[in-house]
């Protein structure tokens, strides 16, 4: 039977057969294991392979499994990469160590008012809505450079770069919009200089197109820990 052990070899290998491809140092990419639905035991099967860095998209079931595994798994670096809501802020400004999808103002400013004194930044990322499609979150490429101001002079956030959900139609497409992303990306280091270093895009089906196009976290889900059971 295939681990979850495998599995994260797998990927590993195949991060860094696209890094070798595109000339990159597969250092330079993070793989973000994404958790969700899954059992804490999945997760401490990860961690006890040497993964650190887990991805969750509902705010109280990755609080529930970073409060749970604390003493089990004690540097795991937990990622919120789902859907942000005002009144949720808290929790994941307490509890976590990453947000990627920072889309406006508010959020921000809350995540940074809610911030624990004595916990480090919080290292966000801005989503962008590359497709264009009315019913994903993130915030139009025109808008990004406004957003990233803004977060700039908020105290307990740092600004660490952009995410994005391509849409998923076809190649040329997602090409096309991995391309914009990394343009993006190049212009916020333009702006604010070596600060901005990630670029967070590329899942279990798309990651070596996303590697090609400078991604630096892949985030993976169903190729380490099977497919979901659908919501
Ligand atoms: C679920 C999810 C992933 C992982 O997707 P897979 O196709 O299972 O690799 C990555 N990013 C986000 C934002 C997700 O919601």
């Amino acid at each position: 039977m295939i681990t979850i052990t495998d599995r994260l070899t797998q990927t590993f290998n195949r991060i860094k057969l696209a890094a070798e491809k595109f000339q990159r140092s597969p250092e330079q990419i993070c793989l973000l294991a994404v958790s969700k639905t899954k059992p804490n035991s999945d997760i401490v099967s990860a961690y006890n392979a040497g993964q650190r860095h887990f991805g969750e998209n509902y705010v109280q079931e990755g609080v529930n499994k970073c409060l749970v595994l604390a003493n089990e798994c004690p540097d795991i670096r937990w990622h919120f990469i789902g859907p942000l809501q005002s009144n949720k802020t808290r929790d994941i400004a307490q509890n976590y160590h990453w947000v990627h999808t920072i889309d406006r103002e508010k959020i921000a400013r809350r995540l940074s008012d809610q911030r624990p004194p004595l916990h480090p930044n919080l290292n966000v990322c801005i989503q962008v809505n590359i497709s264009g499609e009315a019913s994903k979150s993130g915030v139009a490429p025109s808008e990004v450079v406004k957003l990233a101001q803004y977060i700039q002079q908020l105290p307990n956030i740092t600004l660490r770069g952009l995410m994005a959900i391509p849409s998923n139609k076809d190649d040329i497409k997602l090409c096309h919009e991995f391309k914009q992303m990394q343009q993006l990306f190049e212009q916020l280091i333009h702006e604010y200089g070596t600060q901005i270093d990630t670029l967070s895009m590329g899942m279990s089906q798309d990651l070596e197109l996303a590697i090609e196009h400078g991604s630096t976290i892949v985030r993976v889900g169903s190729a380490i820990f099977g497919s979901r059971a659908p919501k």
